[in-house]
């Protein structure tokens, strides 16, 4: 059992604004992963990305990356369906230079149905995965992440299914526990979560966690990220994660970013895990 703990992006509290500073303040903070944030724009080079592999290596944090968020894979517009494979082909190769282990996909807006949704991305995953093999990446995994957003592809039951369809190794769901929460209007079954997962056989699984917020107005949870607190709670993943002995990684996606990684350290400490 591994568990890897990090901010998405650099630390607040980085000393440098380089993706380099980052590794190694994440490093200082006894924490052990860190996911760069290509969501505005891919923003390593090749050359550089090189070094930050290398960097990352010797400091022993496991890296990951969230690509950009314009992508959407079912957009009635071609050109946008090529730009966002593109998109994700791109992430993908820094990621095999820098040895992430997963990127971040938010990949698609809703069709008019959801069947036409599931067959328009299975095609389109397939695609990028040739493309993948063609260009000799073999091990970044591309990560479909489970979305907060009504509008947006997928809930977990229609990523698993996806990943169990398509069933390539380099394809896999990328949890995020807090849109779990917010699909679920404010409940959350982590024994249930892991259960499901259990058919794709993954040997390690890619999450976020954050805090989600409440509009009292409408009486539902929002995909708005804060801090963790109680929705959804960390705790009872936390027990869950040591009693299945998962490897596992967990982005801290909450504003304050590796405080909040800390105070899920500090949870496991409790529980008598050490990172
Ligand atoms: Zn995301």
């Amino acid at each position: 059992m591994e568990i890897f703990l990090g901010p998405a992006g650099l630390p607040l509290s980085s000393k440098g604004t380089s993706t380099i500073d980052g590794i190694k303040r994440v490093s200082e903070l006894k924490l052990n992963a860190l996911e760069l944030e290509f969501v505005q724009n891919i923003y390593l080079n090749e050359k550089y990305a090189k070094e930050v592999g290398d960097v990352a290596k010797e400091f022993g944090i496991r890296l990951s990356i969230h690509a950009p968020y314009y992508i959407n894979l079912c957009a009635r517009d071609k050109r946008i369906v090529e730009a966002s494979k593109q998109r994700i082909l791109k992430t993908a190769q820094i990621g095999e230079i820098i040895n992430a282990d997963a990127i971040a996909i938010h990949s698609a807006y809703y069709l008019e149905s959801r069947e036409k949704t599931f067959e328009n991305l299975k095609q389109n995953f397939l695609e990028i995965l040739d493309k993948l093999r063609e260009s000799g990446i073999s091990n970044v995994r591309l990560g479909i992440e489970i979305m907060g957003k009504e509008n947006m592809f997928g809930s977990l039951d229609e990523v698993i299914q996806l990943c169990k369809e398509i069933n390539h190794k380099q394809l896999v769901p990328y949890l995020d526990f807090g849109h779990i929460y917010v699909r679920n209007n404010g409940k959350i079954n982590y024994r249930e979560i892991f259960d499901k997962l259990k058919s794709l056989k993954l040997n390690h699984i890619n999450s976020h966690f954050e805090g989600v917020k409440y509009n009292l107005k409408t009486k539902k949870f929002v995909d708005i990220h804060t801090t963790i607190d109680k929705h959804p709670p960390f705790r009872p993943l936390a027990q869950e994660i040591l009693k299945r002995k998962l490897n596992i990684t967990i982005i801290s996606e909450s504003p304050i970013l590796e405080i909040d990684s800390l105070k899920m350290k500090s949870i496991l400490d409790e529980l008598r895990h050490q990172l």
